[in-house]
């Protein structure tokens, strides 16, 4: 049995973790979700594409309270968030590990868990300070 994810289509692979961009080829622009048309040109010229897996914080913040549904987890804690730039593109995505980021951080992408299905993790991405 593989590794469960709450949305496969986010990834090119999940071992090792890749997450799937889309690239644009009338005008370079990559994004995060992958999507059929370029944001930026219209263009649907665009390449299924998988991204740089180290980046540096762009921004975060840290939430202090617990999501509203459809938003599940298993049990609250205080959980940050970031924008993080992996060079052709800034993803946002959970910040794992600690609640106290510094903007420039070298962080890299992992699997964390977002909840217990059946009694099994389901993974979604985030990503964790390079130490
Ligand atoms: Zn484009």
């Amino acid at each position: 049995m593989g590794i469960a994810v709450v949305d496969s289509t986010l990834f090119t692979s999940v071992d090792p973790v890749v997450l799937a961009g889309s690239m644009c080829g009338a005008c370079g622009a990559h994004v995060f979700p992958a999507m059929d048309s370029c944001p930026t040109c219209s263009s649907l010229d665009v390449t299924r594409v998988g991204l740089p897996t180290e980046g540096t914080l762009w921004s975060w913040t840290t939430q202090h309270f617990a999501p509203k549904p459809p938003f599940r987890t298993d049990e609250f804690a205080p959980f940050s968030i970031g924008y993080v730039d992996l060079g052709p593109v800034i993803v946002e995505g959970w910040l794992v590990g600690k609640t106290q980021w510094t903007i420039g951080e070298q962080v890299n992408l992992v699997l964390a868990k977002a909840w217990t299905h059946e009694g099994a993790p389901v993974f979604t991405f985030g990503f964790e300070a390079v130490t």
